[in-house]
């Protein structure tokens, strides 16, 4: 096998990959409508249920060809029933993110809007649930990338339901990396990429969520069509294809990336992250660098960094220092607040973030931001 340069990514996603997923996706041509390939998406679609502990009898997933926003589009252009509304727990920037495609779709939506800093107010939940009782669908983000703050699903999952509407939870940044069981957690649909937690290749997407559901939603308005949700589960369903050309290669990373994922297994891989996350933050106190969010409701996988108070920051200057030896950092995602973000996710490890920060401290040197 050929080696291939280690990169070390600190960006939310894609994350840094294995040799062996990448090299998963060296195989033979293969034309995608052959049984072979609808076999490895079978194998595939189960164990990614197994990966969030969903039964087989209630959940299925269904597979997409895209980056984790076709996720967010297709749940809100297919899960809601003519004339009712969904509910948008929002306190950041992947939750503005739906409100935005309810926007695109003309979709009844409450924009219920938090501090991007805060876990969004269970009594403010509930009480936009008791006051509006046409709210069909009710969304969260899990983890929200954009600062890291983690937010209490299982409780909003538990209040959806008490008010009859289901819970989407917008799970990219978590899934496979914080352990997640969607009976327990209230879940009914949940979503992620594949070049997140389970550490493959951009390009492929999915959806886990309620049969009965999806069933359902074969009498609400159609939205899309390229992007609906009834439409592929039932041609998974009918020829254990993609309704279109799926993402082959990704799919093959993904399948040795899943591989990967039950051979380290759920608990070591959160652990594993976990000391990643705090080698970031030990990291970013020992340069005296600030955060801006509470570690009590922080995920473990983004770290918000204020830029330091230097006339000489750039943050592209150290951005390239620092990407010139083999590490990437990334911009922050706050609009009040100059941050910069340090992730935790990937096939990186805790010796590999003081490699980091021994670059990052020279180069802050170098451009004295720090003496
Ligand atoms: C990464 C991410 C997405 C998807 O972003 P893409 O750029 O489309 O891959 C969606 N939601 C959350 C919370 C994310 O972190």
């Amino acid at each position: 096998m050929k080696s291939v340069k280690r990169n070390v990514l600190l960006n939310p996603g894609p994350a840094t990959t294995t040799d062996t997923v990448k090299f998963a996706q060296v195989v033979p041509d293969i034309c995608p409508r052959e049984e072979e390939f609808a076999g490895l998406m079978k194998g595939l679609r189960a164990d990614l249920l197994k990966v969030v502990h969903a039964p087989a009898d209630q959940y299925t997933s269904v597979l997409f060809c895209g980056s984790g926003t076709i996720n967010i589009d297709i749940c809100i252009n297919s899960l809601i029933p003519e004339g009712k509304k969904i509910l948008v727990v929002n306190n950041g920037a992947y939750n503005s993110r739906a409100v935005e495609v309810c926007e695109m779709y003309h979709i009844p939506c409450i924009d219920l809007k938090f501090s991007v800093f805060e876990q969004p107010k269970l009594d403010l939940v509930e009480k936009a649930l008791q006051d509006n009782p046409d709210i069909a669908v009710v969304y969260c983000c899990h983890h929200e990338t954009g600062t890291g703050v983690l937010n209490p699903i299982r409780e909003i999952g538990a209040l959806a339901h008490k008010y009859d509407a289901i819970f989407i939870s917008d799970t990219t940044s978590s899934l496979g990396m914080i352990p997640l069981d969607v009976v327990k957690d209230n879940v009914d649909f949940c979503m992620a990429s594949a070049q997140k937690g389970l550490m493959a290749m951009s390009g492929l997407s999915f959806i886990i969520g309620r049969t009965d559901i999806i069933k359902a939603s074969k009498n609400y308005p159609t939205r899309s069509y390229y992007c609906n949700l009834y439409l592929q589960y039932e041609y998974f369903e009918k020829t254990g294809e993609m309704h279109f050309t799926p993402p082959v290669q990704t799919i093959y990373a993904t399948i040795q990336a899943l591989k990967e994922y039950f051979a380290e297994g759920e608990e070591a891989k959160f652990a594993r992250h976990h000391a990643v996350y705090e080698a970031i933050r030990k990291g970013v106190e020992n340069l005296g660098l600030q955060t801006v969010i509470d570690r009590k409701i922080e995920s473990g996988l983004v770290v918000s960094v204020k830029y330091p108070d230097s006339p000489n920051w750039d943050f592209k200057k150290v951005h390239d220092y620092c990407y010139e030896r083999g590490f990437t950092i990334y911009p922050g995602k706050i609009s009040t607040t100059n941050t910069f973000r340090l992730c935790a996710l990937g096939a990186i490890n805790v010796n590999d973030i003081k490699d980091f920060f021994v670059v990052l401290k020279e180069a802050l040197q170098h451009y004295n931001i720090i003496v």
